[in-house]
């Protein structure tokens, strides 16, 4: 079963953008997923294709039309379809690897990219729809939050990662950063390879890799290590 993403946008040519190349654009070509990307100025009903309007109670900016968001998503999410109905959206819930996961368990996803100063509040309760920040920061569009959504997604589905195991051990998997890593050249202008990473002794290594992990969450990421108990 493949992961079905639909994107209403009014830029639909940003799509697949990143994802169509890379790991993510080999699975597109594969099958493993597949992305509709909607031009939401198709559902406008007037001569000049109007999506938005000013804003009720005034204010500087333009409010994407309820009624036009409406039969956008009618179109793409007809009632039966399963998949989760998304809003990108600084106000939404910030987006992490749990619900990552759950996404790319599922069947895929409907997702509505905002533009302007963001969509008529009667569309976001009529339908529904998840509202889903991915941080504390205002982008000019829903489009770039969508990519970044639909990168974290297909990397898990199967088949996507060459090693499925580098996805369990990383950052956020365990509710910790990961630990540094390091190649080849033994020596970088002065600076080694810590030792314990070529002593061969796994045991050790696994040790290190976790104290460091646990330090670097402490100084930058306090917050994760309040989340939840150190996982023993
Ligand atoms: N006036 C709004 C910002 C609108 S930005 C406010 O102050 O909350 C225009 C669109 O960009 C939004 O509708 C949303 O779809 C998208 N967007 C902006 N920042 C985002 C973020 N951090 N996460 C997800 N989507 C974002």
């Amino acid at each position: 079963m493949s992961f079905a993403a639909s994107v209403l946008t009014l830029y639909p040519e940003m799509f697949p953008g990143a994802l169509g190349l890379s790991l993510a654009g080999r699975a597109l070509e594969a099958g493993t997923w597949s992305l509709d990307a909607i031009q939401i100025r198709d559902f406008a009903t007037d001569r000049h294709r109007t999506v938005d309007d000013t804003p009720a109670g005034g204010g500087a900016g333009m409010v994407m039309r309820a009624d036009v968001l409406a039969k956008a998503i009618d179109h793409a999410s007809p009632e039966g379809d399963v998949r989760p109905r998304l809003l990108m959206s600084p106000r939404g819930k910030p987006l992490n690897q749990a619900r990552v996961r759950e996404l790319a368990a599922g069947p895929g996803a409907v997702i509505l990219c905002g533009r302007f100063e963001g969509v008529d509040q009667r569309l976001i309760e009529a339908r529904a729809l998840e509202e889903i920040s991915i941080g504390d920061f205002i982008l000019s569009g829903g489009e770039p939050a969508a990519l970044v959504l639909l990168d974290a997604v297909v990397r898990l589905l199967p088949g996507v990662m060459g090693n499925a195991v580098s996805g369990e051990e990383e950052s956020f998997e365990n509710g910790l950063l990961e630990h540094p890593h390091y190649t080849r050249p033994q020596e970088f202008e002065g600076r080694e390879i810590p030792e314990v990473l070529i002593s061969g002794n796994h045991k050790k290594i696994a040790a290190w890799r976790r104290e460091q992990s646990e330090r670097l969450t402490k100084e930058r990421r306090p917050d994760l290590l309040a989340l939840q108990p150190l996982p023993k």
